[in-house]
């Protein structure tokens, strides 16, 4: 799922690489190509539009960031918008103050929702729960059969109206299920209920006289994931039908373009609770709106190295650095003050290629080895602060001081002096042309 429409987005946000401003032109074609992706992605026109206009507004009116280049902004921008549509926070089950707590499915058949029930029941059994699922679909010949398989996957109850005995009235298994669990001490129960192959008006009657009958703490619509551009007709008339609580996306796993799951929470107004992602009971978790965002973008890591280097980026210090480097008396050790204090925000070579201004030093950074850093560290730390302010007067005898104090080798250390007189040379050049690096160009 979303394989597509992650490769699209990447393209969509490369038009930006290497632009030091955002232009409203930039603007303008990065949000159209984001537009075709989500569109051809089968999520639902209204809710692009509003994503589209949402994205647009917050870059045009994205502060120039000391931490974040322009990709990374928006980037972030398209993150926090499709969290917004996924429903922001998680919401979890809303458990009866009284048990036990009722909680009714709903959706069309072959949605998904007798797995559900089975999944659920485990689920809640994990959590400390005594849950009882309640075959009231009597409308599929086979449905109370394949919910006793599940129960019994799942190893919780299952209530079924015994043949001949009240078939027929799924509105009174459903109450009697309730009185059962209440003597049994269940406390929760899980409502199967029948779905048809299309939306029609007897079985919205129907989950609706349950509903009714049992007052669900939650109904929870089930919705294949799957099906494309029907989703948002289909959920808009269960909303209208028997009205839910929550959502539950089903077969997250398969290799549909995934728009249902991108439109149903802000055309229903309703949060996405769970997620179902296969056949088997544990294919199936919490649905979390930020962690299904990232995967979408395929970008977890970049994301949380992007807050962390937010935070952690000290505009200060580097303007001194930058001040230094331009005046020509950046030494080794500010090169070892910058390093370290990149170090202490995660992984070096990451967040090199986060920093700004660092997208020049792309291909060396591609070969760049973490190693190599404490190598450097280790060599700087075993000079004395003279050598460190004034590596010119690093000599023979003080290199292979150097070497053996760091552990290193004589060529080590030659190598180092070498490029910090290179680096400190060419960002000088780069300082006095305005491109102003936040860090030392270091050769691969
Ligand atoms: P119901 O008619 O709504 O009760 O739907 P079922 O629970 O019978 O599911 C219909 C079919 O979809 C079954 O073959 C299930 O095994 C399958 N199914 C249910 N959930 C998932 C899922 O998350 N992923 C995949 N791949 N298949 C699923």
């Amino acid at each position: 799922m979303f394989d597509s429409l992650q490769d699209r987005l990447q393209s969509a946000f490369k038009t930006l690489r290497g632009k030091g401003k955002l232009s409203d032109a930039d603007i303008d074609q990065v949000a159209r190509e984001i537009r075709v992706a989500l569109l051809d992605a089968d999520v639902a026109v209204p809710v692009v539009r509003e994503f589209i206009a949402n994205v647009k507004e917050r870059a045009r009116g994205a502060e120039v960031s000391q931490a974040l280049n322009p990709a990374q902004q928006v980037i972030k921008i398209v993150n926090d918008e499709l969290v917004g549509i996924l429903g922001g926070e998680t919401r979890r089950i809303r458990f009866a103050k009284n048990p036990p707590t009722v909680i009714m499915l709903a959706g069309l058949q072959g949605a998904g929702k007798t797995t559900l029930a089975g999944k659920l029941g485990k689920w809640l059994k994990e959590q400390g729960n005594s849950p009882m699922l309640v075959a009231a679909d009597l409308q599929r010949p086979n449905a109370v059969n394949q919910l006793q398989v599940v129960g019994e996957q799942a190893g919780v109850t299952v209530y079924a109206p015994q043949p001949g005995n009240g078939v027929g009235d799924p509105v009174q298994v459903a109450r009697d299920a309730i009185t059962e669990a209440k003597r049994t001490l269940h406390d929760v129960v899980v409502v199967d209920t029948a779905g048809r192959l299309g939306i029609d008006a007897e079985l919205m009657q129907q989950a609706a006289d349950i509903r009714a009958a049992v007052n669900p703490d939650e109904v929870l619509f089930v919705i294949d994931a799957m099906i494309g551009q029907d989703a948002v007709g289909t959920a808009q008339a269960f909303l209208e039908g028997v009205d839910f609580t929550g959502v539950v996306l089903s077969k997250l796993d398969g290799d549909a373009r995934g728009g249902a799951a991108l439109s149903v929470r802000s055309v229903t107004g309703r949060p996405i609770m769970f997620a179902s992602t296969g056949e088997k009971l544990d294919d199936f978790d919490v649905f979390h709106p930020d962690r299904m965002a990232s995967r979408i973008l395929d970008m977890g890591d970049v994301l949380t190295l992007i807050e962390q280097a937010e935070k952690a980026f000290d505009a200060e210090e580097a303007a001194k650095a930058a001040e230094k480097v331009a005046g020509g008396t950046f030494t080794l050790s500010d090169f070892l003050q910058q390093m370290e204090a990149l170090a202490k925000m995660g992984s070096m070579t990451k967040l090199l290629g986060m920093m700004p201004g660092m997208g020049q030093f792309k291909d060396q950074l591609a070969n760049f080895d973490e190693r190599e850093v404490d190598k450097i560290k280790a060599i700087i730390r075993s000079m004395t602060p003279a050598e460190r302010e004034n590596p010119k007067i690093i000599d023979g005898s003080r290199r292979a001081r150097i070497a053996r104090g760091s552990g290193t080798q004589v060529s080590d250390v030659n190598q180092l002096v070498t490029r910090f007189f290179e680096a400190s040379k060419m960002m000088q050049k780069m300082a006095k042309g305005g491109g102003m690096p936040q860090m030392p160009g270091m050769g691969g």
